[in-house]
């Protein structure tokens, strides 16, 4: 019998399995997908890394994480710079004083505080939606133009119906710095996120194409405990009704171009255009190939069974959550981790922080 079946391999699962086996546990990792990595698993074609799940960027403010992926792979110095278009007209993101610049024409901070503060009077006490969040971050002038279309086209609902927590993700800057993250660490891996992924599962037996769900007979005894990332209301047999996702499609174009867009992320911010945001692979890792790959990121509505990618965040599906996760605690042999079986919007640190402790609680 094993130590752990391990069901996903993306960076949850692969953390755990590496840890397990390090501190001498036998491990079976099994995946559904054929490939391993889960969502940050990359393509190479031409000599590019496709992000074949949208742009990921790895940034972290934990010292500890950033060592921890820094010795299975050198990272680059790439820094994530997007420029959101709407309409034609281009602004820098995140929101900063070269964003307002080009929007009010204003040259200080002090004037471009001024303008929000005008902008912002509408709002009184704590903001209740992301909506109202924005609109007292930065005024009406970037909501509209920035924050509404792209947000609405994102979630498919109106920003009032969406959490403030949201839109917190994005600095607002009174500097002249377009650096899209606050985090101390920032880069992609040299040579790609399957490296990282490879070297954490190296020498660990993995099975491809595998769903737990659908074979859990197979699986069972093979194991003293189980380590589930896939989604928790799959893992119950959705007993207590379905979580909702957004779910996303992916376009992906081979241009006979050296340099398509001049940026690795262009946000399309207006509602009319149908995707949010344009990937060209090749300037995550600087590339200089003659041809391009781009990817038109589209939001869809998310079925049960299709790719699940962001969690809807709304009291219906919290509440859910938290029966599930009652469920999910009285599972002794069971340890749920990661953004699907946490529903949770985490980012990749997050996620390898979140193994981490998980790890280090179960095995030492
Ligand atoms: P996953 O990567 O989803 O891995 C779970 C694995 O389990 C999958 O491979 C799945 O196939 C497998 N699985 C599920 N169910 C079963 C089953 N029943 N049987 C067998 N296998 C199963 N984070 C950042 O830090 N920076 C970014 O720039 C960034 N960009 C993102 C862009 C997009 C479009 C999305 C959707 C996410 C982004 N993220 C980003 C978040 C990042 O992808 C996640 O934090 C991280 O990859 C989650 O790892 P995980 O192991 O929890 O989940
Ligand atoms: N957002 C926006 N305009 C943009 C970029 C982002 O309004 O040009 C909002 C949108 O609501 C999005 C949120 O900010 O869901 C968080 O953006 P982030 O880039 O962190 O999203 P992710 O990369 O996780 O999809």
């Amino acid at each position: 019998m094993r130590d752990y079946l391990i069901i996903g391999s993306g960076l949850f699962g692969a953390v755990f399995a590496h840890e397990a086996k390090k501190a001498g546990k036998s491990v079976l990792v099994i995946e559904r997908r054929d490939h391993v990595g889960g969502n940050i698993y990359c393509e190479e074609m031409d000599g590019i890394n496709v992000h074949k799940y949208g742009a990921h960027i790895f940034h972290t403010s934990y010292k500890d994480v950033w060592e921890y992926v820094n010795q299975f792979v050198e990272f680059n110095n790439y820094v994530n710079s997007p420029v959101a278009n709407y309409k034609g007209e281009l602004y820098n993101l995140p929101f900063n004083m070269n964003t307002f610049a080009k929007l009010w024409g204003i040259v200080t901070p002090a004037e471009a505080a001024a303008k929000i503060l005008e902008q912002r009077t509408a709002i009184k006490g704590e903001p209740q939606n992301l909506e109202e969040q924005a609109i007292s971050l930065v005024g009406t002038d970037i909501y509209t133009k920035l924050i509404k279309g792209y947000t609405e086209k994102q979630w498919g609902c109106n920003c009032t119906e969406l959490p403030a927590f949201i839109i917190k993700r994005l600095p607002v800057r009174y500097t002249f710095d377009n650096n899209y993250f606050n985090d101390r660490y920032q880069g992609i891996p040299m040579g790609g996120y399957n490296k990282l992924i490879s070297a954490l599962l190296d020498e660990i037996d993995v099975r491809t194409g595998v769903d737990y769900n659908d074979s859990r007979a197979e699986f069972e005894g093979i194991a003293q405990k189980v380590v589930y990332t896939g989604p928790v209301d799959a893992y119950f047999a959705y007993k207590l009704g379905q979580l909702e996702y957004r779910g996303l499609r992916f376009a992906t174009e081979r241009l006979e171009e050296v340099n398509h867009q001049g940026v690795a992320v262009m946000n399309y911010t207006e509602r009319e255009v149908p995707y949010t945001r344009v990937i060209e692979h090749k300037h995550f890792e600087f590339g200089m190939q003659p041809i391009t790959y781009v990817t038109k990121e589209y939001p869809t509505d998310w079925h049960p069974g299709e790719e699940a990618y962001y969690p809807v965040n709304n009291e219906r599906n919290q509440r859910l959550y938290q029966q599930y996760a009652e469920l999910a605690a009285k599972e002794e042999k069971v340890i749920f981790g990661g953004r699907l079986a946490e529903y949770k919007y985490y980012d990749m640190d997050d996620v390898i922080k979140s193994a981490l402790e998980c790890a280090c609680r179960e095995l030492h």
